[in-house]
């Protein structure tokens, strides 16, 4: 899923290549991604792409005249911008894996795409970007937030620190990729609770939120975004590498799985050595 590092990437890919181009044409294939139905998807013919911005994992192209694409990329949904594109042809309902296409004056463009059967891409047309509930309720940025306010909202909710860094209400733009990884930078459990966290651990937990996210947003910005893709992320040090070597002190990463989720991380660095239960292994031993 793409969290705020790629986020921030497509969004600055965009404000280099798109602003300033006029919109021939919004094409949607897949109806059940567009949540929103006035203004209708022909209100942003014509209209200058002005900006690009992020709300925490929304990408929002802004058109003049105040309106907003507000795009949610969900698990395996991505942004492909096209130099060209094969056909003139309008896009057909329900064929492929493109959802919406945006045609812009100069021939080029982009296409939002997902993957699989689980369809979760999500696009809102509207002329506030505050009116879409998932932003509406984002908390402070966590790339943007200082101390003190990362240290009231992680305190503001008692749980699972992992739960609670993930949780877009209390801070915006963490997924369960990046959280490992500030985990592990900050060498805390991801179960460790909020509520039992000290003032050190809550400043060495910020500053780790800072470095990770600050050097994953270089990382992406500094690929062609066109080529960014959100699974193949580089300099990743527990998530995804179950049964590898932490690059760390050596130790084998390990997993948590969950229904549908599952979580990395380095007994030696994070949990003095001990692994966590995994409910999955638990119940298959009973
Ligand atoms: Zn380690």
């Amino acid at each position: 899923m793409p969290e705020l590092p790629e986020v921030e990437a497509l969004a600055g890919y965009l404000r280099q290549r798109a602003v300033g181009r006029r919109v021939d044409r919004l094409e949607i294939a897949a109806i059940s991604a567009l949540k929103t139905y006035d203004p209708a998807p022909t209100a942003a013919t014509g209209r200058t792409v002005t900006d690009a911005r992020r709300h925490g994992k929304f990408l929002d192209v802004v058109l003049d005249g105040d309106l907003h694409v507000v795009i949610h990329l969900a698990r395996a949904g991505w942004l492909h911008y096209r130099e060209a594109f094969a056909s003139t042809t309008p896009l057909r309902p329900g064929k492929g894996p493109v959802a919406l296409r945006v045609r812009l004056d100069d021939g080029s463009g982009f296409d939002l795409t997902e993957a699989g059967t689980q369809k979760s891409l999500a696009v809102y047309l509207v002329t506030d970007p505050a009116t879409v509930p998932g932003v509406a309720r984002l908390g402070p940025d966590a790339l943007a937030a200082d101390l003190a306010t990362f240290t009231e909202r992680l305190r503001s909710r008692r749980g699972q620190v992992k739960g609670v860094l993930t949780d877009q209400t209390v801070l915006a733009g963490v997924g369960n990729a990046y959280s490992d990884e500030i985990l592990h930078a900050a060498k805390l459990s991801p179960f460790a609770l909020t509520n039992r966290l000290t003032d050190d651990q809550l400043a060495t937990l910020h500053a780790a939120t800072r470095r990770v996210l600050g050097d994953a947003v270089t990382r992406s910005v500094g690929q062609r975004a066109a080529e960014l893709k959100g699974e193949k992320r580089s300099g990743l040090k527990v998530h995804a590498r179950t049964g590898l070597p932490c690059p760390v002190c050596g130790d084998t990463v390990r997993e948590v799985s969950f229904a549908d989720s599952s979580l990395q991380y380095c007994p030696t660095c994070q949990t003095g050595g001990k692994p966590l239960a995994d409910r999955r292994l638990s119940r298959l031993v009973r």
